[in-house]
């Protein structure tokens, strides 16, 4: 019996990791709960766990879910609640599925306290890759990937020596504008980019992978959980989402893992690991399927790519500059307040004005992350901007 303390449980990766909870009740026990504002899923949650304690980050969510359910768990209510649960014993796991910076103080807490990390959050890799690196080898932690790719290449990689990797194939599904040219996107609403044509995902998450950020930050996240060069790293756009990931070994031989786009069999994965715990997720039917397309991403009119992988090889606290940027873009964005290229543009705007430097520790990387979210925030808009609508 695994006992777990999900972290952002009424998100998309939490409420799919409750689902895989249910579907094998003999295996994980639900310690710890977090949300942030959705009170009625986590009383409902809450009902159906009945965690020791749940986190909840807005006052008056927290409020409701004390009035619901604050008599069969406690509710805690310090503003560092996310970080004393992370810090708790009684758990053996965390499911680190928090969006966005966020993530980083939790995640960095559990590993300290020798927790097994599941880990959606990409963020806290993204903005402290070599500190994290560093913390999970001096705590011996398992840093387990629920990222659909990176747990691909996992598998992939699962029993190779480590020096016969020769490259990392991420796909990418290349979003709801695969083929847009930059004139078509300046046009695009939030409404269209909220429509991911495969996943369904939280909204952060989901404009990340429109715009392709979200494939830069896995680079960033692959290089840091594979120790794998920035140039052994190539993203190819696969529209299907069928083939999560493809790892080239020294030999020349290539390969692949694949399986329905369903979020559930990466963090099933994740959970059961070293083991592969039989389970009844939907069936991959290849030949229903037919055919697998490929093709090179498109980073004149996607530049969060190249951006991505310009801050990992300026190092230091760059991605954690890119990281903050692109989490006010996006919310920019999402409020209609910029259009679409501009989240690229400010972010690239940012990486180039705000000072990056060392990445000692993690005051340095709370430092870059707050100073680029400033510089950002005031340099939102742009002259010749015209509001979306939608
Ligand atoms: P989501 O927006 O659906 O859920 C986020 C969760 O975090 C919610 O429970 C929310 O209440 C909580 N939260 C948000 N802001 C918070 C804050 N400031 N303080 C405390 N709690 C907060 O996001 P998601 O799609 O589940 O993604 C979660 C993470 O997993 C992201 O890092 C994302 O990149 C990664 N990921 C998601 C998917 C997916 O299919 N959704 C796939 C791969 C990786
Ligand atoms: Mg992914």
């Amino acid at each position: 019996m695994k006992i777990l303390a999900v972290f952002g449980s009424t998100g998309s990766i939490g409420c799919n990791t409750l689902e895989v909870v249910r579907r094998h009740s003999g295996h994980f026990a639900v310690r710890y709960l977090t949300g942030n504002s959705n009170a009625e899923l986590l009383a409902a949650q809450v009902r159906e766990f009945r965690p020791a304690a749940v986190a909840v980050s807005d006052p008056a969510a927290r409020a409701q879910v004390l009035a619901d359910v604050g008599d069969i768990t406690q509710v805690l209510d310090s503003d560092d609640a996310l970080t004393e649960i992370a810090g708790r014993e009684d758990y053996d796991t965390m499911v680190s599925s928090l969006v966005g910076f966020a993530g980083l103080l939790p995640t960095v807490t559990a590993i300290r306290a020798g927790k097994t990390i599941a880990l959606a959050n990409k963020e806290t890799l993204v903005v402290a890759g070599e500190i994290i690196t560093a913390l999970t080898r001096e705590h011996g932690v398992a840093l387990l990937p629920i990222d659909s790719e990176h747990s691909a290449i996992q598998q992939c990689i699962v029993g190779e020596p480590s020096h016969s990797v020769a490259r990392i194939l991420l796909t990418a599904s290349g979003g709801p504008f695969r083929g847009w040219t930059s004139d078509a996107l300046q046009a695009v609403t939030p409404a269209q980019a909220l429509r991911h044509p495969n996943w369904s995902m939280g909204s952060k998450i989901t404009i990340d992978s429109a715009t392709m950020m979200n494939k830069g930050l896995e680079v960033i996240e692959a290089h840091w959980l594979f120790g794998v060069a920035p140039a052994q790293i190539d993203v190819v756009v696969h529209p299907q989402s069928i083939i999560h990931s493809m790892v080239e070994f020294s030999d020349g031989s290539v390969k692949a893992q694949l399986g329905v786009p369903d979020m559930k069999i990466p963090i099933h994965y994740a959970l059961t690991y070293p083991d592969r715990l039989a389970a009844d997720y939907e069936r991959l039917d290849i030949a229903r399927i037919g055919t697998l397309t490929f093709e090179s991403p498109d980073v004149e009119a996607f530049p969060c790519l190249r951006l991505a992988y310009d801050a990992l090889h300026a190092g230091g606290t760059a991605p954690a500059c890119l990281n903050a940027a692109n989490e006010v873009a996006v919310a920019a964005f999402l409020r209609g307040e910029i259009t679409f290229p501009r989240i690229a543009e400010l972010i690239e705007e940012s990486l180039s004005h705000v000072p990056h430097g060392a990445a000692a520790s993690i005051e340095d990387i709370i430092d870059a992350d707050r100073s680029t979210r400033a510089w950002a925030e005031a340099h939102i808009s742009q002259t010749d901007f015209q509001p979306t609508t939608g």
